[in-house]
């Protein structure tokens, strides 16, 4: 099979952890029977730099011709004083909405090996495994009208919450096609007690369920959620919900894992071409020393294997990888605990992508 990967290395780290990956790719290539052909281009504030805007028409177009795009972060001080509409941000917005990802996939995992780096007590966490599925293109951040305005001489600021049943249904069955691949639970979040728009949403959801009676749906309001989310997490299997209510529950799910250098994510179309990217950004802070972790780069290439390519058994094996390096003890400084630290081997960005091939290696080869 051949797979055509754009690569986006981006800002910051993103090179640095993308470069991981891609060793990763490469090692599958040579072994797995999958060519992945991979060509590389600018966005973000490198892009910025070289022609002077964030998403280069060249960008778009060899995104358009890919089957997946694997993105490391964007952003960075030195491009903080632009307008809005010319900052690196901009490129990925303008990414996911000219190739229509419209669903947002993000795992919150956590391995065992790091059950104490979770802000909750490792009993409540062991073995968590939840998938949070997020409408990504519509909802309240892109409803119209909205703006402030003076109404009988008082600013008012206001936004409109809105989606219609296609859109309710194609992100639904996403969330339920993922939620057949795994435990076959799928709890739907809305405010449907308040918010018209989620009562519609709460409808279409129930009706789509009836192509898919072999996944059991249950409906949570959002508030319930974030409470059930920190009170017990394990009773979730897939969550979908729209896009204001997943930008939120995906970052407190995300802080039950205990690190951002582990979370990957994907945005999908209708056809399951995806972007690929991990959660955290471009951290300025730690770039270009060899320090940054790049395990959630990593995972998001077995995502992207799983999803776009539907290669479960190479996906599962990079994802093993992971987590035997973790227990064999490896870390990266933002996994490393503060106690009994001498107990692991701390290790570099590359040495962590070396390690995870090595591991490969072992499954494979
Ligand atoms: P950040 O995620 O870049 O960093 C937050 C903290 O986590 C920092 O201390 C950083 O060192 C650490 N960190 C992040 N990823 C890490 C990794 N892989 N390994 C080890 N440590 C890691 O968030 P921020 O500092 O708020 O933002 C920095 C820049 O990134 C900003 O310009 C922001 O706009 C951008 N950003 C981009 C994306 C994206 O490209 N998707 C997402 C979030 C933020």
């Amino acid at each position: 099979m051949e797979a055509r990967i754009l690569v986006l290395e981006g800002d910051g780290i993103g090179p640095e952890v993308v470069s991981q990956a891609v060793r990763v790719l490469e090692f599958l290539s040579a072994t797995s029977g999958i060519d992945f052909k991979i060509d590389y281009a600018l966005v973000g504030g490198s892009a910025i730099d070289a022609t002077a805007s964030p998403l280069p028409e060249e960008t778009l177009k060899a995104a358009c011709g890919a089957d997946a795009i694997l993105l490391g972060a964007v952003g960075g001080d030195k491009w903080d004083s632009l307008p809005t509409e010319k900052r690196p941000e901009r490129g990925l917005l303008g990414l996911r909405s000219e190739l229509g990802l419209f669903a947002n996939l993000r795992p919150a995992v956590l391995y065992s090996a790091l059950a104490s780096a979770s802000s909750l007590k490792p009993s409540r966490v062991e073995g968590l495994d939840i998938l949070i599925v997020r409408e990504l293109t519509g909802g309240i951040y892109f409803g119209e009208p909205r703006g402030i305005k003076e109404i009988d001489g008082c600013r008012t600021g206001f936004n409109t919450y809105i989606y219609n049943e296609l859109e309710i249904d194609r992100i639904a069955r996403v969330a339920f096609e993922a939620a057949r691949k795994r435990n076959k639970h799928l709890c739907s979040v809305d405010k449907a007690n308040v918010l018209e728009v989620t009562a519609l949403w709460r409808e279409v959801v129930t009706q789509t369920a009836a192509d898919y009676p072999d996944v059991e749906l249950s409906h949570m309001y959002v508030d319930n959620a974030a409470m059930q989310l920190v009170r017990f997490p394990r009773q979730f299997d897939v969550i979908v919900t729209g896009n204001m209510f997943g930008d939120i529950l995906s970052d407190a799910a995300a802080m039950l894992t205990g690190s951002l250098g582990m979370l990957p994510s994907a945005s999908l179309d209708i056809s399951g071409k995806g972007m690929y990217e991990p959660v955290h950004g471009s951290a300025p802070d730690i770039a270009g020393q060899d320090v940054a972790n790049p395990l959630a780069t990593i995972l998001s290439v077995a995502m992207m294997l799983r999803y776009t390519f539907g290669e479960k058994k190479v996906a599962h094996a990079v994802e093993e990888a992971v987590e035997q390096v973790l227990a064999a003890g490896m870390r990266t400084q933002d996994i490393l605990p503060a106690e009994n630290s001498a107990s692991f081997q701390r290790v570099g960005t590359r040495a962590m992508g070396s390690a995870v091939i090595q591991a490969l290696e072992k499954q494979i080869l």
